[in-house]
């Protein structure tokens, strides 16, 4: 198996977001969080190209933990 797993980076800061894909990976709506934004960036990750469809303010980091 290659290592060819790449880390995304947040589409409006660029900081490293840890989430982890393969060159074919595809991800629909997929909640992608920054921790520098703190912000959910709802996108789409189809043959390389991330597509922001949503953002918005995340309460993931919060302490409660209603869920
Ligand atoms: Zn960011």
């Amino acid at each position: 198996m290659e290592g060819k797993i790449k880390t995304l980076d947040c589409p409006v800061c660029g900081s490293h977001t840890g989430v982890g894909v393969l060159e074919n990976t595809v991800l629909l709506n997929f909640p992608l969080y920054c921790s520098a934004c703190r912000r959910e960036h709802i996108i789409n990750y189809i043959r390389g190209i991330l597509d922001i469809r949503e953002s918005f303010q995340s309460n993931r980091g919060e302490s409660s933990d209603n869920d």
